[in-house]
């Protein structure tokens, strides 16, 4: 099977600091993959790495086989809204816009009709357990519903991969662990979920893990449960 991501020896350097240092993983589909390591220890950068946001300084990120550095800023753009969805610890959603639209702008890429692109949105509201709060504005969603509206926009598309940094950082442990089992949920459902945590009870529930550290991959388990 081709995997959904493989960085081959990738290096990001900022002055005086490198952040990722030649670092080579491969993502087959399956289960979540939890990436876990202190503060600074380049997650955030691998995740921006993986989700083309950021180019490397050397090495090669593939996405589904494909070499990034090798397609138009157009192409890769493309290859982003289409088969990668972000989901951020600060949910990101359009103040005073209901969910429903938050989600449906998030496909607007897609250059489907207004119709069709609410009508997607709503089924991933559903998905997420929103199904009843289309209407409802960010001011008037819990914390852990304003993340299942930032995650329903990440998977309205139908993406290959969904990336998430620190989805329950900004949530109370029971909304957490309600995003946790819903990202676990999409993973069974064909996405490759990709988490950055830095709550060791977190990613000691998810089936595969890397640890990171200075810039460096110092561990890598995949258990069985894939
Ligand atoms: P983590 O997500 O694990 O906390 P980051 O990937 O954000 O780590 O950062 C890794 C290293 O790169 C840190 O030393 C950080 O200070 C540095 N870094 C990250 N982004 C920038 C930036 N835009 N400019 C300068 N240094 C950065
Ligand atoms: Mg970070």
């Amino acid at each position: 099977m081709t995997p959904v991501v493989e960085l081959r020896e990738v290096t990001r350097t900022y002055p005086g600091v490198t952040a990722l240092d030649a670092v080579s993983l491969t993502v087959e589909p399956g289960g979540p993959l939890a990436i876990v390591g202190p503060s600074g220890s380049g997650k955030s950068t691998m995740l921006h790495m993986i989700g083309t946001l950021d180019r490397p300084a050397s090495g090669t990120v593939l996405i589904e086989g494909q070499d990034v550095s090798r397609l138009s800023d157009r192409r890769l753009s493309a290859l982003r809204a289409r088969r990668i969805g972000f989901v951020f610890q600060q949910f990101h959603l359009a103040a005073g816009v209901p969910a429903l639209d938050n989600v449906a702008d998030g496909l607007l890429y897609a250059g489907e009709p207004l119709a069709a692109r609410r009508r997607h949105a709503r089924e991933a509201l559903e998905r997420v357990g929103l199904g009843h709060r289309l209407g409802h504005r960010p001011h008037q969603l819990s914390g852990g519903e304003k993340q299942r509206v930032a995650i329903a926009r990440a998977v309205a598309g139908s993406p290959a991969l969904l990336l998430a940094d620190e989805p329950t950082g900004a949530l109370d442990s029971a909304s957490g662990a309600g995003v946790l089992d819903l990202l676990r949920e999409l993973a069974d459902h064909g996405t490759t979920v990709i988490v950055i945590t830095h709550d060791r009870d977190i990613a000691a529930t998810l089936p595969r893990r890397v640890r990171m550290r200075d810039g460096r991959i110092v561990e890598a388990y995949a258990g069985a449960a894939r």
